[in-house]
């Protein structure tokens, strides 16, 4: 279906400060600007923000079911003593219904891309192709060299099936967890798997809290990426770390030498105070900063609007400049950046004439958006996800007017409630 998005207020992300009202025509998927384009389908858009759909670098969608849940542990190292268990109990059923509800959290938020890292992952792919969005499928990697090896195979499984898949929504990484649950000879196995399978990324978790830094520094009087660094992890591949809350002025250096992308995730690491990353500095050295929601277990949600304004607050009062990191530069981490480090920059995160219609539209007939003033601010500043009006993937709509069309959100809720109840009496 052919689109025409009639006299939007267009925020293309091409530049800073650049925003137009227009047009955004939309043929096979695609922006075009076909001067013979036929719409078979026309939005007025005159109330609308229209601007690329959001990237959530990082993120583990079905701790879903975990929301809320051992809210009150008093670090990281303690509350994921209290999820691991749960997780060992996890079945297909609570993975496919936590998957949908993740998916139809990020669209009714106005994000259409994510970066997952969890298992059963073939239940993740197959709730993705449904729900029209993309995905970055993380294949993990947990524990030691042995076990990840036997996880190997089965991954193999998953890539030849999935890779590709839904005309290109699905990709994969390989996602070795933390350096405190698999060691060094387990990120080694992930690297060679990442060079036989060109396309793919490496995803994992750096640098998060101080005790994941002290622990690393007394067994190997290194900090956590220097130390896996210089074991040679990295070569060659290109590496997505989340958080990287406490990396030292070296390992920055070696983000930056490297074109390693870091996600910031600013709601799990205050909820969890493991810290503030410095984004800011982060991004004065031209690292590719991309932003994340990390699980919606330690968030407690998976809406990326919020993480836009809690990501600008913290930098400001953190740095005690208020233009620390401007609306432009936090826009760019949820949208182009997150789309650079995926490596799907060519297809998605800025409005583009040849790049896939990624796109949402936003409604500004609202009294916290009056009067507008200046676009960028409001979109990290004022907007709420729920503001989200109409959100495409690939051209598709997949949700119009607030109602998902490509999934029975009742359904969805009925059926992960019943799982989570089912999961706490096994
Ligand atoms: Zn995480």
């Amino acid at each position: 279906m052919n689109t025409l998005i009639k006299n939007a207020l267009i925020v293309p992300m091409t530049k800073d400060g650049y925003t137009y009202r227009g047009d955004v025509k939309i043929e096979d998927g695609k922006i075009t600007d076909n001067p013979n384009f036929k719409a078979d389908k026309i939005i007025d858009a005159t109330d609308k923000i229209c601007m690329p759909s959001l990237v959530n670098t990082h993120t583990h969608s079905s701790m879903e079911l975990m929301r809320n849940y051992k809210d009150t542990s008093p670090d990281l190292m303690s509350w994921l003593s209290e999820i691991f268990p749960l997780e060992d109990k996890l079945v297909d059923n609570d993975i496919k219904w936590a998957s949908k509800l993740a998916m139809a959290e990020m669209i009714q938020s106005g994000c259409t891309a994510f970066n997952d890292m969890y298992f059963m992952q073939h239940n993740t792919c197959d709730a993705l192709l449904e729900s029209g969005m993309r995905a970055t499928i993380g294949l993990t990697f947990f524990g030691n060299a042995e076990t990840c090896k036997d996880r190997s195979k089965i991954h193999e499984e998953l890539y030849s099936k999935y890779n590709n898949k839904g005309n290109g929504r699905i990709k994969f990484s390989v996602a070795p967890h933390a350096i405190y649950t698999t060691p060094a000879e387990s990120y080694k196995l992930a690297k060679e798997w990442i060079i036989e399978h060109p396309g793919t990324i490496l995803h994992t978790h750096m640098s998060e809290t101080m005790t994941e830094v002290n622990g690393v520094l007394k067994d190997f009087g290194k900090e956590p990426l220097k130390y896996l660094y210089e074991e040679g992890v990295f070569d060659g591949i290109d590496v997505v770390l989340a958080h990287g809350v406490h990396l030292t002025e070296e390992e920055i250096q070696i983000c930056k030498d490297n074109n390693f992308s870091i996600v910031h995730n600013p709601s799990s690491n205050c909820k969890l105070a493991s810290g503030i990353a410095p984004i800011a500095k982060f991004l004065k050295q031209g690292i590719n900063v991309a932003l994340g929601t990390d699980g919606s277990s330690s968030n407690n949600n998976l809406n990326m609007f919020e993480e836009m304004h809690l990501a600008a607050m913290i930098s400001n009062v953190s740095n005690m400049n208020p233009m620390a990191t401007t609306p432009y530069q936090i826009l760019e981490m949820a949208t182009i950046n997150g789309a650079k480090a995926l490596k799907i920059d060519d297809k998605v995160g800025t409005i583009e004439v040849g790049k896939d219609a990624d796109i949402i539209l936003i409604d500004i007939n609202k009294s916290h958006l009056t009067p507008l003033n200046d676009p960028l601010s409001a979109l990290v500043y004022a907007i709420q996800g729920s503001d989200v009006d109409t959100v495409f993937c690939q051209g598709n709509i997949l949700m119009e007017n607030r109602k998902l069309l490509t999934m029975d959100i009742d359904e969805v809720i009925k059926k992960t409630n019943e799982c989570w109840k089912d999961l706490l009496s096994r």
